[in-house]
């Protein structure tokens, strides 16, 4: 069975091709990207609409293949922007009412969660999902993906794309705002806010505006301290979870897993309490079509119900029942 998933969720619409075999035969992307930050929903939308029919043709090319030749098409459902999901869906339509192609909605953070296993040797792991939008503690219990820990207020992704806009740093954010880390040497100390297994960025948000303000710190040492912090208060409900699932495999997705420092305090808590960490490579870290075309064939192969096109732009983790992997 050939996949062809497409990832709309947010800012990025990628397209990737994959068979049952895990043989990757595509993956590309075009991103949103602006220079004063943020995401406009209507306006990453209009660039996807803009962009997917050639990003389709691409991929298949890049697989050597002719449209003819994919068995399923899988698309993002949710949780993500409404205007982002409904390009997606309708690309997936069109194809489906084109090439009588069948289809599948899946959740993009399951989609996350299975691909970091399947290109890893991690079995039943505790997922830490660090993206824009999304910050949860993801494992498998009781039949469930269940979330045991996640963000009461803004994704960690958008926390840090939100300080580096206020810095005019441009959207994302993420990647300048690591390399502007690297130079700090001091710590300074910012509320550290972990709600028993939850985190939130909120008050965390308003300090460091008025730090920046003030101007009273390097930016370099301010930057440092808040990866050094946040990243903290990820890896705390992270390793709870771990010992509250009776896990001993940790995995990390979602664009901000793309941080080194973040990989760096991953591997230091798994090294002290003898789990073990995996980390996908950048590609299927970051929002990309293989984890959705690897979601659908896994749920398509366990009797999925096909061409529902509907899109579930607040879809919860735990509200998916995950048939297949039962
Ligand atoms: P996603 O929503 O999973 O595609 O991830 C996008 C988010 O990841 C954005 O908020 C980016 O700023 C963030 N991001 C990407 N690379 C890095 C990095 N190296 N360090 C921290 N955040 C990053
Ligand atoms: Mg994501």
């Amino acid at each position: 069975m050939i996949c062809l998933g497409i990832e709309s969720t947010a800012h990025t619409f990628g397209v990737g091709v994959i068979d049952k075999k895990k043989h990757i035969l595509a993956n590309i992307r075009k991103m949103y990207v602006t220079e004063s930050g943020g995401i406009i929903p209507i306006a990453a939308a209009k660039q996807h609409e803009q962009h997917a029919d050639a990003l389709i043709k691409q991929a298949l090319a890049d697989a050597k293949l002719k449209i003819q030749d994919i068995d399923l098409i899988a698309f993002s459902q949710g949780p993500g922007l409404g205007p982002c999901l409904r390009v997606g869906m309708n690309t997936a339509k069109e194809l489906h009412n084109n090439y009588s192609i069948p289809c599948i909605g899946v959740n993009h953070c399951i989609a996350h969660l299975e691909i970091a296993k399947a290109l890893t040797k991690a079995k039943d792991p505790v997922l830490l999902y660090t993206s824009g939008a999304n910050t949860q503690v993801i494992a498998f219990e009781s039949g469930k993906y269940r979330v045991f820990g996640e963000t009461l207020d803004n994704g960690v992704g958008n926390f840090i794309d939100g300080i580096a806009r206020y810095l005019g740093l441009g959207f994302p954010g993420g990647p300048k705002i690591e390399e502007i880390a690297k130079k700090g040497k001091k710590y300074i100390e910012l509320p550290y806010v972990v709600k028993g297994m939850d985190v939130s960025f909120g008050g965390l948000q308003t300090n460091i505006k008025h730090k920046i303000d003030k101007q009273e710190f390097k930016i370099e040492d301010l930057m440092f301290s808040m990866q050094e912090t946040v990243f903290a208060m990820l890896l705390e409900v992270a390793e709870r979870a771990l010992f509250h699932c009776e896990k001993k495999e940790l995995v990390i997705g979602g664009g901000v897993a793309c941080n080194k420092r973040l990989q760096e305090m991953c591997e230091e808590m798994c090294r002290e309490n003898k789990f073990r960490f995996y980390c996908p490579n950048r590609p299927f870290l970051i929002d990309n079509g293989v984890m959705i075309a690897w979601l659908g064939i896994n749920m398509a192969t366990k009797n999925a119900k096909l061409n529902e096109f509907s899109i579930h732009p607040y879809e919860r983790t735990d509200d998916v029942d995950v048939y297949w992997a039962r």
